[in-house]
């Protein structure tokens, strides 16, 4: 970074006090425990200061990125340069007479999804367990049991630092398969709220419902320091039973290994780094294409050493149903 850059990045902290900090260490943050120091970190918790945020960082000309709950992102040992900015902005409203709910994009997923379920609001019920934040599940078009966000959302604010908060329709996030236009498309537009519309139904059967997504996950998906599904499936099959056959369960990269629970599960075992994670990616990968002749695409998403601006698009591939 030019010192010049430095010196706007120094401009920037300085605007945002003690909640801007220099090289904090994103793995403690992220959902795979891996990630080296951001530049500079900003959380914000209010919707102001998640505009002002990006608003400051564009005008400095410095790179930036906004990430949720870092619950589908492999950042590198090496960090990230720029302003990272995680998103906490949590209120969520709930509309009585339309049964519409108006999260902002750094709320819970799952707890709103419960809070639905709760209210006998149907049609968040598969989201009880999502991980992450309702922006990064906008953004990804996150989905589970038959159901994914696309289907309920009806209206998002989205902000851009060169033209300022719009609404827009669902439409315009081109949503596809666990992907939608801001899926690590390197445009400058953050999720800042979205709005929900649900259905009245019978407050039991929502909970039974919830329960029983709420088991299944804890019956095929191990705990632990990970990203979830790490592949997404292949035409008519399944990475995980892909990866099983070719008897990788267990396999290990250093402190990454494939999960006996759920094949398509890497954990961290607390020493891991985003190089082990790659090196299974890779080993997984080989060992599959030599013995099946299919290559296993990466669901999750993969930043690349020194990459982190909008601008600068981390890789990324269309994520499967975790269901
Ligand atoms: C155990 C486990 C189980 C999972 N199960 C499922 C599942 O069933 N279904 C499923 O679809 N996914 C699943 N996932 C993946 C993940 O939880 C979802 O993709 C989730 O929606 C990501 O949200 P996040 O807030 O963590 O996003 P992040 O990982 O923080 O970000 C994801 C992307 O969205 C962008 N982003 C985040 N917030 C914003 C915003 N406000 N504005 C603009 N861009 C933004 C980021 O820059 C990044 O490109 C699972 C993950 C784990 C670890």
């Amino acid at each position: 970074m030019t010192e010049d850059a430095q010196e706007r990045l120094a401009a920037l902290a300085q605007a945002f006090g003690d909640r801007a900090q220099w090289h904090v260490p994103l793995a403690r943050y992220a959902g795979a425990g891996i990630g080296g120091p951001a530049e500079l970190l900003i959380i914000a918790q209010r919707r102001e200061e998640l505009l002002e945020a990006v608003r400051l960082a564009q005008a400095a000309n410095v790179q930036w990125r906004v990430f949720g709950g870092l619950t589908n992102i492999l950042l590198p040992d090496s960090g990230l340069r720029g302003v990272i900015i995680l998103n906490h902005t949590r209120h969520i409203d709930y509309l009585e007479e339309t049964y519409c709910v108006v999260a902002e994009s750094g709320a819970i997923i799952a707890k709103m999804a419960q809070e639905t379920v709760r209210r006998g609001w149907g049609g968040l019920t598969w989201a009880v367990g999502l991980p992450g934040t309702v922006g990064g599940a906008v953004v990804n078009n996150a989905g589970a049991f038959g159901g994914e966000i696309s289907q309920t959302l009806i209206a998002a604010e989205v902000f851009n630092p060169e033209s300022g908060v719009e609404v827009v329709e669902p439409d315009w996030f081109a949503f596809a398969y666990r992907r939608s236009r801001l899926k690590g498309s390197g445009v400058p537009w953050i999720v800042v709220s979205a709005t929900f519309q649900l259905t009245p139904r019978d407050p039991a059967a929502l909970a039974a419902k919830a329960v029983e997504y709420t088991e299944r996950r804890q019956r095929t998906q191990p705990p632990g320091k990970t990203l979830g599904s790490t592949f997404k499936n292949p035409p008519g099959d399944y990475a995980g039973r892909l990866i099983e056959a070719a008897g990788l369960k267990g396999a290990r990269c250093g402190g990454c290994y494939v999960s006996e629970k759920h094949a398509n599960f890497f954990i961290n075992d607390g020493t891991g780094t985003a190089a082990d994670y790659c090196a299974l990616i890779r080993l997984v990968q080989a060992e599959v294409e030599r013995q099946f002749g299919i290559y296993l695409e990466p669901e999750i998403e993969i930043i690349e050493p020194s990459a982190v601006s909008h601008q600068q698009s981390a890789i990324s591939s269309q994520p499967e149903d975790y269901t």
